[in-house]
């Protein structure tokens, strides 16, 4: 995670983000986690000290066990990779080569769950968004449903006014999706998935150029 960009002075356990109620407090795992383990039981089997355990009751804020020690909290990287890695295939790529490493995932369904949450969302979304969008002055940065007749910005009269989701936007991550599911030989279901939106994206955007014919032509 990045460095902390907010802070809060008066903490309540109850706002915080609940994923961090799932965080265990034991001082050190017993050996029904393992065995659990091993059976694939549901994580939340088994009698791990969890803060959910200690929500709003006394306790709360402290004595929670660790496993590790360490010499400084708080030591780690000032940045995560998703900062200053720039594009997304990169950061793509960078999750697959750890994933690679990692002998308890499914490198080929995580790289897939990536796809099918993140990315057939976006393409979908901005494909859809395209069509319902609206306008926007490049000045004053004012949305508005319909470009003018004057061509001109109702608000400050500027006449450059272009389209809030644009082609760029909509493709941004067809591609990547694409190459990253060949080269990973991803399910074949996911690479159709890609491929009909790739082909209502270019239904879309592929103006066909209408040719004029001479009457002659018909004779
Ligand atoms: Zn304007």
């Amino acid at each position: 995670m990045d460095a902390s960009l907010v802070f809060t002075v008066a903490l309540k356990p109850t706002e915080i983000d609940n994923e961090c109620y799932d965080m265990e407090i034991c001082s050190k795992y017993p050996l029904e986690l393992y065995e659990n383990a091993e059976k694939i039981a549901p994580s939340d089997s088994g009698s791990l000290k969890r803060i959910e355990h200690i929500l709003g009751k006394e306790g709360q804020y402290s004595g929670f066990g660790f496993s590790h020690s360490t010499t400084q909290f708080d030591a780690g990287p000032v940045y995560s990779k998703y900062v200053v890695l720039n594009t997304m295939e990169e950061k793509l790529r960078a999750q697959a080569r750890l994933q690679g490493r990692i002998e308890a995932v499914d490198s080929k369904d995580a790289l897939e769950r990536v796809m099918v949450t993140h990315l057939m969302p976006d393409i979908i979304g901005n494909t859809r968004a395209f069509s319902r969008q609206h306008f926007r002055c490049t000045k004053c940065n004012a949305s508005i449903r319909r470009i003018p007749l004057n061509g001109k910005c109702p608000k400050c009269g500027q006449d450059k006014i272009i389209l809030t989701v644009n082609e760029g936007g909509v493709r941004k991550y067809l591609g990547i999706a694409k190459k990253l599911s060949v080269e990973f030989e991803l399910s074949d279901y996911l690479k159709q998935r890609l491929e009909l939106a790739s082909q209502e994206i270019d239904s879309v955007f592929q103006n066909e150029q209408p040719e004029q014919k001479k009457l002659a032509e018909f004779v």
